[in-house]
């Protein structure tokens, strides 16, 4: 790559950076308390501006559409990270952590910017962030375990994914993101004081919603 590409691809991400900040509608990724890459990827998925296979495909880089965590709905980023049935299992089994199980995105084709909007809706503020930030988590979380069976051939099931967001939002909380401490507590993680990881049975708390969507 020569220097005037260089100087091409920096400002236009550059451009992009400020257009993600500066942008409205945008307002709540970037009030949610999650890292900025996470942050910065959820911009684009709501934008529709991540590779998804679709997308592949409408620029000839492709020529199936299959998802790849389902393999039966064709790859679009809402389908990814909303309607598709092994990322509602995911869902299920992190709201239900929290108690929002009512809120699981439905199969019924939406886009997640209109499912977080209503969703967030329905609780009160405090609840709220928590519900911000482990939207951010979960998106992330799900993206890069397609990005994972995509490039890596590497797979996990529903569950375990699971627990890698649980797993994850405990190092958030260490790292000063704490909205979601009250999500990695109900996985047996403690901080400050009672920082010794105590493992609660969470695959029996879970039992319940197993196999929701099968
Ligand atoms: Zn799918």
């Amino acid at each position: 790559m020569d220097n005037r590409s260089n100087i091409h691809n920096g400002l236009s991400l550059s451009g992009l950076l400020l257009r993600a900040i500066c942008d409205p509608r945008s307002k709540g990724i970037w009030k949610s308390r999650a890292p900025n890459k996470c942050k910065f990827f959820l911009w684009l998925a709501l934008h529709d501006r991540c590779w998804t296979v679709d997308r592949r495909r409408r620029h000839g880089l492709q020529d199936t559409d299959a998802c790849a965590l389902c393999h039966t709905e064709p790859e679009t980023i809402n389908h990814l990270l909303i309607t598709c049935s092994f990322s509602r299992e995911v869902w299920l089994m992190a709201l239900s952590a929290i108690g929002c199980q009512h809120l699981t995105p439905s199969a019924t084709p939406s886009s997640i910017a209109d499912w977080w909007t209503t969703s967030r809706k329905q609780m009160d503020k405090a609840a709220r962030k928590t519900f911000d930030a482990l939207v951010v988590l979960i998106c992330w979380s799900v993206w890069l375990e397609r990005n994972a069976r995509t490039f890596d051939n590497r797979t996990k099931t529903s569950q375990q994914l699971a627990h890698g967001i649980a797993e994850e939002a405990a190092v958030w909380v260490r790292a000063t993101y704490s909205s979601l401490q009250v999500f990695a507590q109900q996985f047996g993680y403690r901080f400050g004081r009672e920082s010794v990881l105590c493992n609660k049975p969470v695959q029996k708390m879970w039992l319940p919603y197993m196999g929701h969507f099968l």
